[in-house]
């Protein structure tokens, strides 16, 4: 579906755009799901190479985790709020007997963080049991969801990924395989799945393969995770990615690969490359993410480099853009800003306020190597402008930079993701509304410049398979009801 992009005033909801609330009744969509999976078949230590692939995945998601188990006849379940480590001791690791594994690491925006959405989903019906673990987000859940109710299906929670679970329960017939197949032709989004039966493992990418999913092997055993990094941690090997549409049931008999869905074309997230994944991985095919982010800040540096003293990154997702632009432009690089990378949920701040608390807190500038200087500041993406507001006044008042100049790794994102990246509604999103300069005034930038769309797809070899909807607003799967009345909302 292509959208024009309709300009609407106000920043961060403030504007004369008076909108109704995004969602006026709890629906699966309150919760944006960007997660990560892991799983493991034929190996006896199953539960603890997956707690290390799920801690290994920590950046997908902190909200809760979840592994399940099965020893080929029995399965076993725990699941908490809470990160990897914390969630997971020796003793608990000991109730997870068995040679598979399926884990989750689940982030949610507020509201709905509670335990019944942590993954992995356990259900029994006719055919044995089963468990899902699931990255992405499902454009037609809260239709599903209605229809399943209409016909009886109670839900025990509010994620979408439990439509999936229903929908299997629902559909007819004595293969299992062709259950999941019938089931998943009826959903349409965003999923890397993972399912546990008690004797194999299957692994189901939607036919447009938005989110990563690899297979990797480990000393004669299977194993699948979101993003490549979960490999190394545990010393596996990467095979290939899961493709597109590819259902992979792994069990006693090995590898057996059926082309289950398919769709028009690919998309692949930009996002991934952009913000999410972590830069030792290597996602969509085997391209590593520090190489092309540091590829996106050269292509910046050539579109938009200037004469400054010194190049710095946010950190962390700024730090390899930063590096390719101070490569490519020449200037020197350094880390003017210092991240504590020890910040809990929530701090308690002092009754007498202190000028930039909130972002003092996570970054402070290091003032001896800014003072004075034409300060380039290079972030992999402005999403509501507040975190750059604050960093442009921080490097000024704090650092004593004399100018500072804003660089941005990719283009405005003017469109929230449907797909599973956590991003708030359009009209927060600065750049919907507003244009570079109205941008740049707004964060009190000296200049500010973001890669072109051109530039970034430039950098991306077969860039027509990727999904860029949050900087042209062409969304590659078309959704039905709540993602639909928003998107029209805006484009009426
Ligand atoms: P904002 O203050 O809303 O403009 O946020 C911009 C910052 O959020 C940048 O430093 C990005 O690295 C970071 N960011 C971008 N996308 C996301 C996301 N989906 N979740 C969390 N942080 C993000």
């Amino acid at each position: 579906m292509k959208v024009k992009n309709r300009k609407v005033s106000g920043v961060g909801g403030k504007g004369k755009c008076s909108l109704p609330p995004r969602v006026s009744h709890l629906t699966f969509h309150d919760i944006h799901e960007e997660c990560g999976v892991f799983g493991v078949y034929g190996h006896p230590e199953a539960s603890n190479l997956t707690y290390l692939g799920l801690y290994a995945l920590q950046h997908r998601g902190q909200e809760g985790a979840g592994i399940c188990s099965s020893d080929g006849r029995h399965m076993n379940l725990e699941k908490s709020m809470g990160l990897v480590a914390d969630i997971f001791s020796e003793k608990r690791l000991k109730r997870l007997p068995g040679y598979i594994a399926i884990g989750h690491n689940r982030y949610s925006t507020t509201g709905s963080s509670v335990l019944k959405n942590v993954q992995p989903i356990v259900a029994n019906f006719a055919l044995g049991s089963i468990a899902i673990a699931h990255n992405g987000n499902l454009v037609n859940a809260t239709e599903l969801r209605k229809e399943l109710e209409a016909e009886g299906s109670i839900f025990q929670s509010t994620s979408d990924s439990e439509v999936i679970v229903h929908l299997i329960a629902h559909s007819k017939g004595d293969d299992p395989y062709n259950r999941i197949v019938q089931s998943l032709r009826q959903v349409s989004g965003a999923f890397s799945l993972l399912i546990l039966r008690e004797k194999e493992l299957i692994a189901v990418r939607d036919p447009y393969g938005v989110r990563p999913l690899c297979l990797g092997e480990v000393d004669g055993a299977y194993v699948v995770a979101s993003e490549t990094c979960a490999f190394d941690l545990i010393g596996a090997t990467y095979i290939r990615d899961i493709e597109p549409g590819e259902m992979l049931i792994i069990g006693e008999h090995g590898l057996k690969s059926i082309k289950a869905l398919i769709a028009p074309r690919r998309s692949f997230c930009i996002f991934e490359f952009i913000y999410f994944s972590r830069p030792d991985s290597y996602i969509f095919g085997g391209q590593n993410v520090n190489t092309m982010r540091k590829d996106f800040g050269r292509q910046l540096a050539r579109e938009s480099s200037i004469d400054a003293d010194i190049v710095i990154p946010v950190p962390d997702s700024g730090v390899p853009a930063a590096i390719g632009f101070s490569e490519e432009s020449g200037i020197h690089f350094d880390f003017g800003l210092i991240r504590n990378h020890y910040i809990g949920r929530t701090f308690i701040e002092p009754k007498q306020s202190i000028r930039h608390f909130g972002v003092k807190i996570k970054l402070n500038p290091v003032r001896k190597l800014l003072e004075g200087k034409r300060v380039l500041v290079v972030d992999d993406s402005i999403v509501r402008g507040t975190t750059s507001k604050k960093i442009v006044k921080m490097l000024k008042e704090n650092g004593g930079a004399s100018e500072v100049h804003l660089r941005i790794s990719s283009p405005p994102t003017i469109g929230p993701c449907f797909y599973g990246i956590d991003t708030p509604t359009r009209q927060e999103l600065i750049a919907s509304s507003h244009a570079t300069e109205e941008i740049r005034k707004y964060v009190t930038a000296d200049t500010l410049a973001y890669l072109s769309i051109e530039g970034l797809q430039k950098i991306v070899p077969d860039s027509e398979n990727y999904c860029t909807a949050c900087f042209d607003n062409s969304y590659p799967i078309s959704f039905p009801g709540e993602h639909l009345e928003q998107m029209e909302f805006f484009f009426r």
